[in-house]
């Protein structure tokens, strides 16, 4: 299973659209893994993770091509992971099938019951754009072609917001950004799966503490130790932190070298990872 991480910062970016702050700017001059695009994540080539409003341009950083998507996973509403108006570019009339097709195939797309609501006030004929919807309730599995998912309750938007468990093979990844310390359902979930390979985790505030749904660097050290002591973890798990604030304080470099002496590695903009 191949994760690529295509952006790792938090609602507004980094640096912030409008925010002139003093990390804003350090990051405008160190540039780099210092830029950090709004949270999105691709499995392979087909299988993708909340749909951001720089999906575009992450495409054209990262060479993707999103007419290859078939799956399209959301973890919440809020706008920073869901940008549906993009969608609506799958109209007929702004694209083409690729050659030798009919059409251009359809996308299936998962997530929770705001996130049918919050599509649909954007495409109310989701068949127009090629669009299949599933609505996904907490701990129920699907099979999205090659990749089995689990939607996990996340202590994020008052409960209405999902962290994954994906697999693949004989691979797991908990993608888990967008939530405080997990609620107590998710953890009993976890404790009785499967051995984790991969686990991003939310660290929007950098040295913390966390709040409002979101972590800091201390409980994602609170978080990988929880997961070692239920034995979810072994030696060659590895353990991301990404979702990243500007008002966390920390650029990449120093991240690296507050995380790594954990074990944990600080997500970047096309970080790619294979499970
Ligand atoms: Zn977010
Ligand atoms: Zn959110």
């Amino acid at each position: 299973m191949r994760l690529t991480i295509l952006g790792s910062g938090s609602s507004q970016g980094w640096p912030g659209v409008f925010c002139g702050c003093k990390f804003c700017q350090q990051a405008r001059t160190l540039g780099g893994k210092d830029i950090r695009t709004r949270s999105g994540a691709l499995l392979g080539e087909k299988h993708k993770i909340d749909f951001p409003p720089d999906s575009f341009a992450q495409a054209l950083r990262q060479n993707l091509d999103w007419s290859k998507l078939e799956h399209l996973f959301f973890t919440h509403a809020h706008s920073d992971h869901f940008y549906p108006a993009e969608i609506k570019m799958r109209r007929d009339s702004f694209n083409r099938p690729p050659e030798g097709k009919e059409d251009q195939g359809v996308l299936y797309i998962y997530g929770s019951e705001s996130v049918y609501q919050g599509l649909t006030a954007v495409l109310p004929d989701l068949n127009e754009f090629g669009v299949v919807f599933h609505e996904l309730k907490p701990f129920k599995a699907i099979k999205a072609g090659t990749v089995t998912a689990v939607p996990l309750l996340a202590n994020h938007m008052a409960g209405d917001a999902f962290i994954y468990l994906f697999s693949q093979g004989d691979k797991t990844l908990l993608y888990a950004l967008d939530t405080g310390w997990f609620p107590k359902a998710t953890w009993d979930f976890l404790a009785s799966g499967p051995i984790l390979n991969c686990v991003v985790l939310d660290a929007t505030f950098g040295l913390g503490p966390g709040g409002g749904g979101h972590m800091g660097v201390p409980e994602v050290m609170e978080t990988k130790a929880e997961l070692s002591r239920l034995g979810l973890l072994t030696d060659s798990s590895i353990v991301i932190a990404s979702h990243f604030s500007p008002h966390g304080g920390l650029n990449h470099a120093q991240l690296e070298e507050l995380l790594s002496p954990h074990g944990i590695s600080p997500a970047y903009d096309g970080m790619v990872t294979d499970i």
